[in-house]
């Protein structure tokens, strides 16, 4: 059997001061969810706008949810009175989106812009290029209801470390180098969050603030 609360621990031993851990628990039960929550886990994470609203009827109020999935621009109205960090903004579009919605809900929601480094794989996320012009614009600043916390990426799904180390460190840079031109008067322009089950030791090398961690947690999903 998999132990939620020992491989919890295990992850939340290694987290040096100042990195958050998102325990990743789309497709797992909430009896996963509450054990890891009575060991006193308030983050998680999830990427299904339906899954995710169920749990929150079912699950204590102070957990903190973080969208961490592609967010259609039609869900984000039905998390926007709850959700805590949606971290996977995409598009201008989906940032004025939940812009509209938080300015409904009376809220400012947080947001990072996810980046598209890994070679493979998902077509979502701002290449460099994309995202500097997105913040070369004026639009984003407009939208009141909204801050950006950070940057979120994932790494190629490879066993090789220095490529993966790399892919990190390249976001780290654009980091400093957006928070220099842009973010240099917002401290809370602070996240960076990446790292997952097989490469979270190498993210928190790689100057990493959250770690987004499922499988070393809860086990294998099951679809
Ligand atoms: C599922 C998921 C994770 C967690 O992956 P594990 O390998 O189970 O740790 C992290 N980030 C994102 C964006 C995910 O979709």
């Amino acid at each position: 059997m998999f132990d939620v609360s020992i491989n919890l621990h295990k992850v939340l031993e290694q987290l040096p001061d100042g990195v958050k851990l998102i325990a990743v628990s789309k497709f797992h039960p909430k009896e996963f969810i509450e054990v890891a929550y009575n060991e006193g886990q308030r983050i998680f994470g999830e990427s299904h706008e339906q899954e995710l609203s169920a749990k929150v009827r079912e699950l204590p109020q102070d957990i903190e949810w973080h969208f961490i999935g592609h967010l259609q621009t039609n869900k984000v109205k039905y998390i926007a009175p709850y959700i805590s960090m949606i971290e996977a903004v995409d598009t201008l579009k989906l940032l004025k989106e939940i812009n509209k919605q938080a300015l409904k809900n009376n809220r400012i929601i947080n947001v990072l812009l996810e980046l598209h480094i890994a070679e493979e794989e998902s077509k979502y996320g701002f290449t460099f290029d994309d995202c500097r012009k997105l913040l070369e614009g004026d639009e984003w600043k407009q939208l009141k209801n909204v801050h950006i916390s950070g940057l979120m990426m994932m790494a190629s799904n490879t066993t090789d470390k220095v490529q993966v180390k790399n892919e990190m460190l390249l976001a780290a840079d654009f980091f400093d180098e957006i928070k220099e031109k842009y973010f240099k008067d917002d401290p809370d322009f602070k996240e960076r969050s990446w790292g997952m089950s097989n490469d979270y030791p190498i993210a928190l090398e790689a100057r990493s603030t959250m770690i987004r961690v499922g499988t070393a947690i809860f086990g294998p999903r099951i679809y």
